[in-house]
């Protein structure tokens, strides 16, 4: 088969051509208009999300002759911890989890670029974005995900319209509870579930509780089904299988090992390996998911063509020096996908570039985590970790016994999971 230019480009789409750089015979990315020339040491990183805020602010706040350039696309960033309150109508909208990078910019002088970041050139240390390039010392990415949907045949953004996957929060996580309230009492709700590893490991489960928790408030006739890929709940699962059953017994059909791999959305329904056909009244389809695009542009998705491999201590790529890879996009051993874990990593990430800038020896990686999830408004379960790196088979381990979940629920950790958001929150935006 042979392209034209015209289909080739509209193939790949003009801001990924870039992503063939790297690949053998593939051109260079080229430098565009440099918007702001370099004239001191650099740190440029890619999104204001959970990771990329935080290392944008600990790199200032430990060297401030380093310059560091937050390259966003968006002026806001709206948090997906807690936007599942939201569906369950605990919160009215999403303006809690909304934060603005004004004071974060302005605290720690960060020059913030609003601009959408399509191209990478590791040999060129210079990132092209919508309003031009920008070269750098180090790159930090933080990109989240992007959805695998080459795996999900029917998924495509009008798809999406129709049955919304909400997995990265706003306007998706706006619709889906639009539909949860046109719903009509006696309706069914399909939740879809993919394989392990994901963005956020219980988060699928307390979707589910929160629906559960709005169903039998508002609509008491309705069921939620559930169709998880995975032979069981993934994290949590003592403490959800007990919640569920306490507070949602004929509410939640919970069905594992169901992979859900085509959907149709004229009929609303979703296909079980192809062939078991599920239908709601509301499908959420939650599909399978990688590092965020620019991660691929950037030539640094390993051979799994997923995540993004990296030194455990200092984050950097294992495939392009200079580039430092953080947040669900990277592969950090036994550390969840989640955005405390991201936070963590940022400030390890934060600390180790300063040093190799400053030819400091490289202190050693200590990682934390605490997953709260909501059963109700006024119960919520946890799981925590502090993580190490394994230095014989350089890789992110638990320290051992510091994983677990509590022996029971517990009321009080509503309220702790309340106080972590707001924390974390105000960490990211001052
Ligand atoms: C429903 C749900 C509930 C969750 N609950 C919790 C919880 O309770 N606790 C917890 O710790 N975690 C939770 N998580 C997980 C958490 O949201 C993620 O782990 C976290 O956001 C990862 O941070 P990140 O920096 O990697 O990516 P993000 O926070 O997604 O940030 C990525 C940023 O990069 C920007 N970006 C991407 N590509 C480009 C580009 N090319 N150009 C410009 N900008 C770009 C995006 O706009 C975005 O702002 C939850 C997730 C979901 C979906």
């Amino acid at each position: 088969m042979t392209l034209d230019r015209r289909s080739f480009i509209k193939l790949i789409g003009s801001a990924s051509a870039v992503s063939l750089a790297g690949c053998a015979g593939a051109p260079a990315v080229q430098m565009a208009n440099e918007i702001m020339p370099k004239t001191s040491r650099r740190v440029v990183v890619v999104g204001g999300g959970y990771g990329g805020t935080i290392a944008a602010k600990y790199i200032r706040m430990m060297d401030k002759s380093i310059e560091v350039v937050m390259v966003e696309r968006s002026d806001h960033y709206v948090s997906c911890p807690f936007s599942n309150l939201y569906l369950g109508g605990i919160l009215k909208d999403l303006s809690p989890l909304t934060i603005k990078y004004d004071k974060l910019v302005a605290n720690h002088g960060i020059k913030m670029v609003q601009a959408e970041v399509t191209g990478v050139s590791a040999e060129g240390k210079f990132i092209n974005t919508s309003k031009g390039s920008i070269r750098y010392d180090h790159l930090v990415l933080s990109p989240g995900i992007d959805f695998r949907l080459d795996e999900m045949k029917g998924y495509d953004a009008a798809a999406m319209e129709v049955m919304p996957h909400a997995w990265k929060a706003g306007p998706q996580t706006v619709l889906l509870r639009k539909q949860l309230e046109a719903m009509k009492d006696g309706g069914t709700v399909v939740l879809t579930i993919p394989l392990a590893p994901f963005r956020c490991p219980p988060g699928p489960y307390e979707r589910t509780s929160m629906i559960a928790y709005y169903l039998k408030k508002h609509k008491p006739k309705s069921k939620i089904i559930v169709l998880d890929a995975n032979p069981g709940i993934v994290s949590k699962a003592p403490l959800f299988t007990k919640g569920w059953k306490k507070h949602y017994e004929g509410i939640i059909d919970y069905r594992p090992a169901k992979k859900v791999t085509e959907v149709d959305a004229k009929s609303k329904a979703v296909l079980v390996e192809g062939v078991e056909d599920v239908r709601g009244d509301v499908v959420n389809v939650i599909p399978p998911q990688k590092a965020g695009h620019i991660a691929h542009v950037a030539g640094v998705v390993g051979e799994d063509k997923k995540w993004c491999p990296v030194d455990p201590t200092t984050f950097e790529s294992t495939l392009h020096k200079g580039i430092h890879v953080i947040g669900d996009a990277c592969v950090a051993g036994a550390m969840p996908k989640s955005g405390y874990a991201a936070n963590s990593e940022a400030k390890v990430c934060a600390t180790n570039i300063v040093n190799m800038m400053n030819g400091r020896e490289i202190v050693d990686m200590s990682g934390i985590n605490t997953c709260y999830s909501y059963l109700t408004d006024k119960e919520a379960i946890h799981v925590t970790g502090v993580y190490k790196v394994d230095k014989e088979k350089n890789v992110i381990v638990a320290v051992p016994g510091s994983v677990g979940i509590p022996p029971d629920l517990n009321e009080l950790d509503a309220i702790y999971a309340d106080s972590w958001l707001r924390n974390i929150l105000i960490e990211m935006s001052t």
